[in-house]
C-alpha cells in the first residue's frame, strides 16, 4: 500500500493556511456520513487517521495528510441540515475558493453513498469541479450495503446518468470488506504522477 506512511500534517481554516510548495493534492469530499473518513482510513491501512477530520472545531476545516510524493486534502463534509446558514456559507466560501484557486490540485474523489448517490448537492459539487476541469473519481461506497448484482447496476446506472465527460471516472467500494481498494489506489498513483 504507497499510502500506508500518511501521517496528518495540519488543518487549514483558511487557504494562507495551506503549503505553497508544489506538491500534487488529491482532494476528498462528499456529503456529511457518505464514509469520507472510513474510505480516507482504508485507503490508508490506518484506523484512526482521518479522525482529526471529525474532532470538533475542525469539521469545517481542511485536513491535509502527507504521503509520499504529495498530499491529501480532506475537505469538510457537505449538505448537513443542522449546519447554520452562516457556516454553510463559510463552508462554500472556503472550499469554493480552495477548488478554484488551488493550483496543485490534480483531482478530487467524491465519496458517494451507493444507496443515496448524487444528491442535488452532489451534483453542484461535481459540477464546479468540472467547469473547473478537475478529473473526478466517484467513489459509490457502502457497496457491500447492496448485493453485488445491485451495486453493479447502480454502478451502470451512474455511468448512463452522467453525461459523457473524460474527466469522470466512477468505481464500487467499501471501506468494511476492502472492494476496490486496489482500483482507488491505482488511480489516486495515476492522479498524483500525471
Ligand atoms: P463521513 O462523515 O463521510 O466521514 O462518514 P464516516 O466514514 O464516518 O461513515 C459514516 C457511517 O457509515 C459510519 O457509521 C460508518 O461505519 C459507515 N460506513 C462508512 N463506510 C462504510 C462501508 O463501506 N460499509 C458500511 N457498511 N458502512 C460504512
Amino acid at each position: 500500500n504507497p499510502f500506508a506512511g500518511a501521517r496528518f500534517l495540519r488543518s487549514c481554516a483558511r487557504l494562507d493556511q495551506l503549503p505553497r510548495d508544489p506538491l500534487p493534492e488529491i482532494a476528498f469530499a462528499g456529503r456529511s456520513n457518505a464514509g469520507k473518513s472510513s474510505a480516507l482510513n482504508a485507503l490508508c491501512g490506518q484506523h484512526a487517521l482521518a479522525r482529526v477530520s471529525k474532532t470538533p472545531g475542525r469539521t469545517q476545516w481542511i485536513n491535509l495528510f502527507e504521503i509520499p510524493g504529495g498530499r491529501f486534502a480532506d475537505l469538510p463534509g457537505y449538505g448537513y441540515a443542522k449546519v447554520s446558514r452562516e457556516l454553510q456559507r463559510d463552508w462554500s466560501d472556503l472550499i469554493g475558493r480552495y477548488l478554484e484557486t488551488r493550483s496543485n490540485l490534480r483531482g478530487v474523489v467524491l465519496i458517494m453513498d451507493i444507496r443515496h448517490p448524487l444528491a442535488a448537492s452532489d451534483r453542484q459539487m461535481l459540477d464546479w469541479l468540472l467547469h473547473r476541469g478537475l478529473p473526478c473519481h466517484l467513489l459509490l461506497t457502502k457497496a457491500d450495503k447492496l448485493g453485488f448484482g445491485a451495486a453493479k447496476n447502480t454502478l451502470l446506472a451512474m455511468r448512463r446518468a452522467l453525461p459523457q465527460h473524460g474527466a469522470v471516472s466512477m468505481q464500487l467500494f467499501s471501506a468494511h470488506t476492502g472492494l476496490g481498494l486496489d482500483e482507488l489506489r491505482s488511480h489516486i498513483e495515476a492522479l498524483l504522477t500525471a
